[in-house]
């Protein structure tokens, strides 16, 4: 048997099974064969320590449940752009497609390990991502089959848009998802995704899409409400959808009907700030009891970043979070929004995925924005990265 105790922690962050957060201090643990076996203050060890944290804090690892890592290029000037003053719009996804169907399978897997790389040493342990840069049936599935190397959690977005060759005849694509995309991607997805929103995909193409996977057994997600107000989030209520993403328009009824669902809200504030947009209204969600999950999205369009610690910094200081909540969203709601169980949270029984923080507390990493906190990452109590901090 493998064991590690891990003590002299200044504040261990633990969620409780009931989702209610708690901060213990002079804490201590003991990871067994991967995961936490025992969860005390340090004074109570019995064992010797393996590991001193030295009045340093520790976390859950990042669960990062929104990404879109397959693929090549960049739209740097599309950024330079819009910081000009221009808009952002779904279309300049059809520029990542041409620069993805360009590049070669194995060119595309390095650029995919090296983010995966440098979501690790931002502390993420877990991460979903997605297709959605290819739009063919051979494109789609080519980035799927990538997509699987890294992590069990992959979502087919074929409908991310309609591509350039389908403009005048956009039935005949969303056809093509449902008829032909869907079934053969079902070998490297159990997940499934539309871009529901102005300049993407209507309610009734996603109605359509989203009724065709769940008879081929996917579970469920959603980007919605990112660009303008509508029906998404009531559609991806009405659908089972485990997850809705972006609601950063959200009305008081979609709230509403929030508050009455096991749904989860997944934020991606790095899209805001990287398109100079509205914030969604995190703290609407939270008072009124919705889950709210928070997540990178890291795209080359839209939010070119796999910092989860700016994700939480934008979440405390522009969408009025408490850091607690933040860390929450990041960790145990991104695992409830991917429907792990096993993972997003300092608890017995769970995977011992955690991050010793160079800092005695969570809130530093909001308080602290731009500086990497990050010590040592932690996954399934084997040390991955060590910073030497
Ligand atoms: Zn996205």
């Amino acid at each position: 048997m493998s064991q590690l105790v891990v003590g002299g922690i200044s504040e261990l962050f633990l969620v409780r099974e009931s989702g209610a957060t708690e901060l213990l201090t002079d804490a201590a643990f003991i990871v067994e064969n991967g995961v936490f076996a025992w969860i005390g203050k340090d004074s109570d060890l019995s064992v010797a320590r393996t590991i001193d944290c030295k009045k340093r804090a520790v976390i859950p690892g990042f669960v990062d449940s929104h990404t879109h890592l397959i693929f090549a290029g960049d739209r740097v000037s599309e950024f330079e752009a819009r910081m000009a003053g221009n808009p952002y719009e779904a279309g300049g996804i059809m520029s990542t497609v041409r620069a993805t169907r360009a590049a070669s399978d194995e060119e595309l897997f390095d650029l995919y390990k090296k983010r995966v790389q440098e979501m690790l040493r931002n502390g993420i342990t877990s991460f979903e991502t997605k297709s959605g840069y290819g739009l063919s049936v051979k494109e789609e599935l080519r980035s799927l089959k990538i997509a699987s190397k890294l992590t069990d959690e992959v979502t087919v977005l074929a409908a991310h848009v309609v591509p350039t060759e389908y403009q005048d005849k956009r039935s005949e694509y969303v056809k093509l998802v449902m008829e032909d995309i869907l079934p053969e991607a079902r070998e490297y997805a159990s997940w499934v995704d539309v871009f529901c929103d102005e300049g993407a995909f209507t309610i009734e193409e996603t109605r359509a899409i989203l009724k065709a996977a769940t008879t081929m057994g996917y579970k469920k997600r959603l980007h919605a409400n990112q660009l303008k107000a509508g029906d998404g989030v009531k559609l991806g209520i009405e659908m089972g959808c485990v997850s809705i993403e972006h609601c950063s328009h959200l009305g008081s009824e979609d709230i509403a009907v929030l508050s009455e669902s096991d749904v989860v809200v997944t934020l991606l504030p790095i899209a805001e700030f990287s398109t100079r947009s509205a914030y969604p209204n995190a703290r609407a969600l939270l008072d009124a009891g919705v889950n709210v999950a928070l997540s990178t999205d890291c795209n080359p369009g839209s939010s070119y970043s796999s910092s989860m610690s700016f994700a939480i910094a934008l979440a405390v200081r522009e969408m009025r979070m408490t850091p607690s909540e933040a860390l929450k969203a990041a960790t145990f709601m991104g695992a409830k929004a991917l429907e792990r169980e096993d993972i997003g949270a300092i608890a017995l029984g769970k995977r011992a995925d955690f991050l010793i923080l160079d800092a005695p507390s969570h809130a530093h990493i909001a308080y602290r924005p731009g500086v990497d906190l990050i010590a040592e990452v932690f996954k399934a109590g084997e040390l991955v990265l060590d910073k030497g901090m």
